[in-house]
């Protein structure tokens, strides 16, 4: 067996592991490159190692495990794309979406010039994306099935609607029983169960967005609470930059907690700027037995909360002058229509920027939440003097000692483990925690790394 790290080998975007084995090449993840400019440049090249697939599996919907496929279409890929059915519910939102957004930037690359020379063109479109929707085969959790001569079983493993574990293995081969963790979820997320146990693998390649770090005790929830008070009044609004999908749902589920409870004002507009997140919302509901929150809370989701659908209502909104919740996309203030929102917000004292997400390394979030008092918005320089706050409490991921934990339940250790999706410090303290605490091989795989095994 081989396996590349053409992805998430050096960070936690772009997410792509080639497995040749068996004679059958299969790419596990297909993950768009985000945050560094260095890191987003990979997104450009198709690596040889790439061609001549047999099928792709996904582990979720996340972009940065998914986002890459329009492009690999694009090169010529026609294979089966296998995933869970809500993450092939997820991806119809989440890759027309892309691409409309790598659409935009060429578009607007062009009218403003940011390179004279040469014209700027999309790194795939709308229609490269609808040709990777139809390659899309849904397949159940916890079902073994062939896909290029292996037996594949999915995982539910929390973190966001759909996500799984992949399981490979090659029938009649003892000791070639891979395991890709995906990204792990964790004990108790607000919307999606704990991670299910996985008890075998011979080898086995984990996730480390926190290996680095434990989630703080602290109460998320309340602190919102005490965000949004005390915004209100002082007469400004809250914007919280979100993820469309998953993050935007459970943010929603607090904020109706919050006013029945009477910490918030029951009267406080709630506005979801952001047709995608809308879309999953109705995904999210429809998909309720997935999750733990009650059927009847999860009706009630959307209850007098305002949609924003039309980009004219979302200008309009970004120049209200009455105090309300907007939860808009993109997650990290990359792009989307919270840009507008962040425009005429940040600018203001009496208004709050709260970040309930992880932000990569270089996002527009994460420089923000360094305290950086300038930003840069469509090439316009926008002074900070609203107050920006990070919620730790949200976050969809497992932690260190829950990533371990989740580890613990394997009988017998791996021959090997690879630590991938993370940003160096995090890959490398779970190695290090992995190795103490478990007594595994275990090691860091480099980007474009090819291991024979
Ligand atoms: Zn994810």
């Amino acid at each position: 067996m081989k396996i590349h790290f053409l992805g998430a080998a050096d960070g936690v975007t772009g997410s792509r592991h080639l497995v040749e084995s068996a004679g059958s090449r299969i790419l596990l993840d297909c993950g768009l490159f985000q945050g560094w400019k260095l890191h987003r440049e990979r997104n450009w090249s198709m690596p040889d190692a790439l061609r001549e697939l047999d099928a792709v599996v996904l582990s979720h919907a996340h972009l940065d495990h998914s986002g890459w496929l329009p492009a690999l279409v694009k090169h010529g890929y026609r294979g089966p794309i296998h995933a869970s059915p809500a993450t092939c519910a997820l991806l119809k939102v989440l890759l027309l979406d892309s691409a409309h957004l790598q659409e935009e930037d060429a578009r607007r690359a062009n009218r403003y010039g940011y390179s004279r020379h040469v014209k700027a063109l999309p790194l795939y479109t709308r229609a490269d994306a609808q040709r990777a929707l139809s390659l899309l085969v849904p397949q159940q959790p916890g079902r073994a099935v062939t896909v290029a001569r292996h037996t594949l079983t999915l995982t539910p493993v929390g973190h966001l609607l759909g996500a799984c574990a992949l399981t490979l293995q090659t029938p009649g081969r003892p000791g070639t029983r891979l395991v890709f963790s995906g990204d792990v979820g964790r004990q108790h997320d607000l919307l999606m169960p704990p991670p299910e146990p996985i008890s075998r693998a011979d080898v086995m390649l984990v996730e480390s967005t926190y290996g680095n770090r434990l989630h703080p005790a602290e109460d998320g929830v309340g602190r919102l609470a005490d965000i949004v008070q005390r915004t209100v009044q002082r007469g400004g609004s809250v914007l919280m930059p979100s993820f469309a999908v998953g993050r935007a749902q459970a943010l929603l589920l607090v904020l109706q907690r919050l006013k029945r409870s009477g910490a918030i004002p029951t009267e406080l507009p709630i506005f979801l700027d952001s047709p995608m997140a809308i879309e999953a919302t109705a995904l999210y509901r429809q998909h309720a037995k997935l999750l733990r929150v009650p059927a009847r809370e999860m009706r009630g989701l959307a209850d007098g909360v305002r949609m924003v659908t039309t980009a004219q209502q979302s200008m309009r909104l970004a120049g209200a002058h009455y105090p309300a919740v907007i939860i808009s996309a993109s997650g990290m203030a990359t792009g989307g229509r919270v840009l507008h929102h962040l425009k005429a917000m940040a600018p203001q004292a009496r208004h709050s920027l709260v970040f309930a997400g992880f932000q990569v390394g270089g996002s527009r979030g994460a420089r923000l939440l360094a305290g950086e008092r300038e930003v840069k918005v469509h090439g316009e320089l926008v002074p900070v003097r609203a107050e920006v706050h990070q919620l730790e409490g949200f976050s969809g991921h497992a932690d260190q000692a829950e990533l371990l934990d989740w580890l613990r339940h394997l009988r017998q250790p791996p021959a090997q483990t690879f630590v991938v999706h993370g940003e160096p410090d995090a890959a490398d303290t779970l190695r290090a925690h992995i190795q103490t605490h478990l007594g595994w091989r275990v090691r860091v795989p480099a980007f474009s790394e090819v291991v024979e095994l």
